[in-house]
Formats: C-alpha cells, sequence, structure tokens
C-alpha cells in the first residue's frame, strides 16, 4: 500500500555530489578528488576552525535560538538591521522556510527551467505548482520569466549567479524586471556564489530590499568552505523576516555553524586566497578546454558547465574511475554537459589529465 501524499510520490529525488568515501569504497581506489559540488578547494576558514574547536565544550547547551552575534555581524557588513536577517541550515533551509511561509495552497512559483533542483522539490513537497521558463543562451531570462508569471503566482526563484550554467543576470536587466512587476509577487535572488563575481554590472540583490519584494539568499557554504556544518541566511524586508522567523525550527542553526560563520565572516585573508584560486584555476581550464576544442559557458562562479558533444554520465562514470568525482547534467536536462568545480592547482590538472583520457 502505498500511504505517502501524492506530491511526494511524484518527485524525483534530489541527487547530491558522489561523495569521496562513497567513490573509494565503491570503485577500490585510494586516490579521490572532488569537483563536484563547488566546495571551497582550500578547505574551511582557519579562523573558523578556532572558533569551532574553542566551543566543543559547550555542545550540551542548546545553540541561541535567534542566532544574535551572527545575525548582528551579518547585519553590519550588509548595513541593514539584525531582524531583516534570517539564519538557516544551509540555504537549502531558507527555500524551505520562504515556501512554507508564503505560498497557499493553489499559488505558484516561478523559476527557470535549468537551475538550483531545491526551488522545484521544495516547492512539490508542499504540493505548490512550478513554472518554469527556459533558459536563453545558458541565462536566465527575465522576459520569458515576467511571460510565465500569472494571478496566482507568489514567488519567483532567480539563482543569480545561476548553478549549474555560472551564467548572471546583470543590474539593468534585473530593473527592468522589477520595475513590471506585480506587488503581491515575492523575487528570490539567491546569490550562493556572489563572492566570486569578477564583473561590474551584477546587481547585489540586498539593493532593492525596501524598494521592492525581494529576499536574498546567501550561503557559508561555498566560498567560507562551510558546506558541512550547513549555515546559510536570507536578507529581507523586516515584515518578511519575521513571517520567516515564525515559520523555521527554534534551533534550526547548531552551535558549531553559528560560531563558525561568525569567524569566517572576519577571515579576509582566507576569502582572498579562495577568490585568487578560483579566478586563477578558472582562466586554466579555460585554456585547457579551449586546446582541447571543448566549448564551456563562460562563468562567474567557482564551477564550469562544459559542452562534451557527447553522453555526459558515461563521460562522467569513466572520470570516476580516474579517481575524479564531476558532475552529470542529466538531472537537469543537459544530457552532453557536466559541470566541474574549480579546484586546486593539482586538482586541476588532475582533472584536465583525466578528462583527456576519457574523451
Ligand atoms: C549550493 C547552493 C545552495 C545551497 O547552499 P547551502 O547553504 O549549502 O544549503 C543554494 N543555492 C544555490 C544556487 C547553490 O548552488
Amino acid at each position: 500500500m502505498n500511504l505517502a501524499r501524492k506530491n511526494i510520490q511524484e518527485i524525483s529525488p534530489y541527487i547530491a555530489g558522489k561523495p569521496i568515501a562513497e567513490t573509494k569504497r565503491e570503485l577500490g581506489l585510494k586516490k579521490v578528488i572532488k569537483l563536484a559540488s563547488n566546495e571551497n578547494p582550500l578547505g574551511t576558514s582557519p579562523k573558523a576552525v578556532k572558533a569551532i574547536k574553542r566551543c566543543l565544550k559547550e555542545l550540551n547547551r542548546y545553540p541561541d535560538s535567534n542566532s544574535f552575534y551572527l545575525k548582528k555581524r551579518i547585519a553590519a557588513g550588509l548595513k541593514v538591521i539584525p531582524s531583516s536577517i534570517v539564519v538557516g541550515n544551509g540555504s537549502d533551509e531558507l527555500i524551505d522556510i520562504i515556501i512554507k511561509t508564503f505560498v497557499e495552497e493553489g499559488e505558484n512559483v516561478v523559476t527557470g527551467d535549468a537551475t538550483f533542483l531545491e526551488y522545484d522539490i521544495i516547492s512539490k513537497v508542499y504540493a505548490r505548482e512550478v513554472i518554469k521558463a527556459p533558459l536563453k543562451d545558458f541565462r536566465f531570462d527575465l522576459a520569458g520569466i515576467r511571460e510565465k508569471i500569472n494571478s496566482k503566482t507568489k514567488l519567483v526563484f532567480i539563482a543569480n549567479p545561476n548553478n549549474p550554467t555560472g551564467t548572471y543576470v546583470t543590474k539593468s536587466e534585473l530593473e527592468k524586471f522589477l520595475s513590471g512587476l506585480p506587488d503581491n509577487v515575492i523575487v528570490v535572488m539567491d546569490e550562493a556564489y556572489d563572492i566570486f563575481i569578477d564583473v561590474d554590472d551584477y546587481p547585489k540583490g540586498a539593493d532593492y530590499i525596501g524598494k521592492n519584494n525581494i529576499i536574498v539568499l546567501k550561503t557559508f557554504s561555498k566560498a567560507y568552505g562551510l558546506a558541512g556544518l550547513r549555515v546559510g541566511f536570507a536578507v529581507a524586508a523586516e515584515k518578511f523576516a519575521a513571517f520567516m522567523e515564525k515559520a523555521r525550527q527554534p534551533f534550526n542553526v547548531n552551535l558549531l555553524a553559528q560560531e563558525a560563520a561568525l569567524a569566517a565572516l572576519d577571515d579576509k585573508a582566507f576569502l582572498n586566497k579562495t577568490r585568487k584560486i578560483v579566478l586563477k584555476g578558472k582562466k586554466y581550464l579555460y585554456g585547457a578546454f579551449d586546446r582541447m576544442g571543448l566549448k564551456y559557458i563562460p562563468s562567474v562562479t567557482n564551477f564550469i558547465l562544459v559542452d562534451l558533444k557527447k553522453d555526459g554520465v558515461t563521460v562522467f562514470k569513466d572520470l570516476l574511475k580516474q579517481g575524479v568525482i564531476v558532475r552529470d547534467m542529466q538531472q537537469y536536462g543537459l544530457k552532453n554537459f557536466i559541470r566541474v568545480t574549480i579546484g586546486t592547482a593539482a586538482e586541476n590538472k588532475k582533472f584536465i589529465a583525466a578528462l583527456k583520457k576519457v574523451l
């Protein structure tokens, strides 16, 4: 007997990047590198590690339910008030909180059709309809999104930059989109990769809060190297943040995550080093792809979408045997692509050597 709700039965589960230990175990490999989940190749912010060690002796206590110091620090950095910040167990949890806070039964969610899968999956968990607009040249097409918005639309998710394509919407595109938007629609700008941006016309979502119904999402998982601890945050108008606060679990952000995130925000040296290695690695990988005659989508993030002109799942599996984990793009409907995270110089080199072998 199938007892689950119908919408749950219909969900295709999220497939995460393959873990290193699992790959070693299954393929009997000793050395495996992971370039599959856009993680920081340098590890974790040393300041965060120190903070974690310091509070290990306090794990008998519940964490601060209000993430007081973390919110205060984030708010100061963004020049907003702490009550406009909501902290979550990764921005994944904030996507969940946003959908359950704002989207009524019968209302829908609009997003792009090759984007972060959680917008779609979590909407379906709550049995909310998702309408997807095709990307244009691998970029969010805001005019196309506008056309999909109807009287039942409550939320629009824009990953800026987009995962898995690495592209971004420009300031003028966003402003044009926002100016024509009905005021009962909330736009979520998911800025998981904003720290890697190296262009001038990128719009910071936080600049539009107050003028428009905007919620910005940020995470400590990528640039700060804290994916394993799970912590991210939302920035929104105070009234939106207050509703989200009501919908979250009281202890959603654990003690180590709060302390580590707080310390990581002050680790400018680690952040700069991370940016540098990503920008340098990107140049190297572009050059290697050019020499191999492979097309790729220019990226403003720490990952690159590569067009293999052949089945990406096969290449993904062959790369695994070489001890390199990347991401196949089957779930995103990009059959002939893989997405590779920019790693250390040695990892990038190993990946290119393996890719040459496999192709
Ligand atoms: C990685 C990623 C997230 C998830 O971040 P967590 O804070 O680890 O949950 C959210 N959005 C996008 C676009 C991402 O790529």
